[in-house]
């Protein structure tokens, strides 16, 4: 029998979570049981697949590469898990929210820069005037917070989700 497929993406977020979901240590091998990690980047594939059963997001959306992938990803996911504060609420990347992008930049690129000081051009995404919770941009099937959720509470959602299951993630924040 084909498994369910599992992926992993990473938008504006600290990695803080993805070092969480492997913090499942030996569980993880379990997964793999149940599941294939079709994309992440704790993994090797270079592409989105067409279809996806499960996948959690770290990170808001904050730039206009944030905004493609999360759109993409949507369209080809079942079951759209909000993994993390940065993603249910935009947490720390919201902080910029109120200096605005020129400030921001100017802040990062030339007043603290000592060497060539100048706006990016290349590498750097173009930032959206606002950083995002994933909710606000695309439809989310289930809502995981935390910062970071730990690897109990993700496995446990894992878990629930992979045997058809809604999982009660209302005490994560609170670690229950
Ligand atoms: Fe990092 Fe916390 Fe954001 Fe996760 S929720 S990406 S650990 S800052």
């Amino acid at each position: 029998m084909t498994k369910p497929s599992l992926a992993t993406i990473w938008l504006d977020g600290c990695s803080g979570c993805h070092m969480s979901f492997l913090d499942m240590d030996e569980r993880l091998l379990e997964l793999t049981e149940r599941a294939d990690l079709v994309y992440s980047p704790l993994v090797d594939h270079k592409t989105f697949p067409d279809h996806v059963d499960l996948c959690l997001v770290e990170g808001a959306v904050s730039s206009e590469d944030d905004l493609h992938k999360i759109k993409l990803v949507r369209e080809r996911t079942t079951t759209l898990i909000s993994f993390g504060d940065c993603a249910v609420t935009a947490n720390v990347p919201s902080m910029r929210n109120p200096i605005g992008t020129l400030p921001l930049l100017q802040r990062a690129y030339v007043e603290n820069v000592t060497l060539r000081p100048g706006f990016p051009t290349q590498v750097i995404p173009a930032f959206l005037p606002f950083a995002r919770p994933v909710h606000s941009v695309v439809k989310v099937d289930v809502f995981l917070p935390g910062c970071p959720p730990s690897a109990d509470l993700i496995y446990g959602m894992l878990v629930d989700l992979l045997e058809g299951r809604t999982p009660d993630t209302h005490g994560a924040r609170f670690g229950r």
